[in-house]
């Protein structure tokens, strides 16, 4: 044992004070990214502004062009110590803001083929300045550091553009876990679903995996008015809509874990009076156990394909696996509950429900033991369960939660360190 000093409490009260300090800078980042937002694996504007502060600050390394547009920055402690992942998500999204803020988005760009409006409606722009402020706070803390720090800045999180890969699964893959590996990594998501500050944790599977399917139904064309001559892939798919929809209901162990399978979009036909060749469906399929996604996906194949055999029909499933369950290590979230509690203060930290929503954070999960948590951005006042949620034209973060969050993510890594030290 090497003796620390300061105390961990005096250490909490220099990061509090930082906090408070930095805050503006940080409502600043944040205002200027929201009005300059990037979709997935195009964040070059966003990774220059990461790229040259954690340069300006003087961390121990910076690699950029990490999976695309990534970037790690490695910040080493003055003693040796474990090592702490925090990370952040840089991306925008399709969506053309409607909030009225002198820092709106007006940005187009074309994505997909189509010429969209781009917005920072999930708050990513919120992390990204969040994690700039813990950055430097951190830096400046060096000297008391009993261990290492990661910055993970991350592209793509809300899934890379059609025919590219990315996220944190390309991280992954291109070393932001190696040299030096966490021990254990920390994260988060501002949510309109509670109130500002307030702070949302759960252990164990906390968001859903989420795969999609594509079900073609092939049939053989015929005259409306004389079906016999042909296949209906519509009648067809119809029945496989309705028997997707006892995997749930009757196949799997929902007192366990709960599951859902939705069929968003089918496509088939032009005209009343004409039985198409085939039909497209599409779906979506959300669980919180990998054994009872891979059971559902097994399921979905064998019923669509045994449904379609039964009315001479032919099937074709594809199954794409997106992102697995994201599941906070028990007992990393346990030892770190004080930390939030008192980050968050009396009252102000709740255990949440599960959300059927999914997360590319579950990528990093799966190589270290990790938590990610939630907090609020709803505006006092403003009923969290009636305040436009992520991804919404409307979405609206109250900057007031920034210092409770760079306090958290600053409080979990040197708590982190002192308890593992
Ligand atoms: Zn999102
Ligand atoms: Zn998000």
């Amino acid at each position: 044992m090497n003796a620390r000093s300061p105390e961990p409490g005096a250490l909490a009260a220099q990061i509090d004070a930082a906090a408070a300090a930095i805050e503006s800078r940080v409502i600043a980042w944040r205002r200027d990214l929201h009005e300059h937002p990037e979709l997935g694996n195009r964040e070059f504007r966003t990774a220059g502004i990461v790229e040259a502060h954690l340069h300006e600050i003087g961390l121990d390394e910076v690699r950029t062009g990490v999976a695309h547009t990534g970037v790690v920055g490695l910040l080493k402690g003055a003693f040796p110590g474990p090592v702490v992942a925090l990370r952040a998500d840089m991306d925008g999204l399709p969506v053309t803001e409607e909030v009225d803020v002198p820092f709106a988005s007006k940005v187009r760009t074309t994505w997909n083929g189509e010429d969209v409006g781009v917005m920072h409606a999930c708050g990513h722009d919120c992390h990204v300045a969040i994690l700039m402020g813990v950055a430097e706070i951190l830096a400046g803390l060096r000297a008391q550091l009993h261990g290492s720090v990661k910055f993970i800045f991350q592209p793509a999180e809300e899934m890379p553009p059609e025919g590219e890969e990315g996220g944190a699964k390309m991280m992954i893959a291109e070393g932001a876990l190696q040299s030096p590996v966490p021990d254990a990594i920390f994260g988060l998501h501002v949510t309109s679903r509670l109130p500002v500050g307030v702070v949302g944790y759960r252990a164990g599977p906390t968001m859903a995996s989420s795969d999609r399917f594509r079900i073609t139904v092939h049939g053989k064309q015929t005259h409306g008015a004389a079906p016999w001559l042909g296949v209906d892939p519509i009648v067809t798919a119809a029945q496989v809509v309705l028997g997707l929809q006892t995997i749930v209901s009757r196949g799997v162990d929902i007192a366990r874990e709960p599951a859902v399978v939705t069929v968003g979009m089918i496509k088939g036909g032009v005209r009343e009076n004409i039985i198409p060749d085939s039909v497209e469906m599409r779906g979506t399929v959300r669980t919180f156990d990998e054994a009872m996604r891979d059971d559902i996906h097994e399921r979905v194949t064998t019923l669509a394909e045994a449904i379609a055999r039964g009315s001479r029909a032919g099937c074709k499933v594809c199954i794409q696996k997106n992102y697995p369950v994201t599941v906070n290590d028990p007992a990393l979230t346990e030892a770190m509950l004080p930390t939030l509690q008192r980050v968050a203060g009396p009252d102000r930290l709740l255990h949440v429900p599960k959300v059927t929503g999914a997360e590319d954070f579950s990528f990093f999960q799966q190589v270290v033991p990790g938590l990610f948590f939630f907090v609020g951005v709803t505006p006092e006042g403003v009923d969290p369960a009636k305040a436009y949620s992520n991804h919404s034209p409307r979405f609206y973060a109250d900057e007031r939660a920034f210092v409770v969050v760079v306090r958290a993510l600053a409080q979990l890594t040197c708590d982190y360190f002192d308890r593992h030290g």
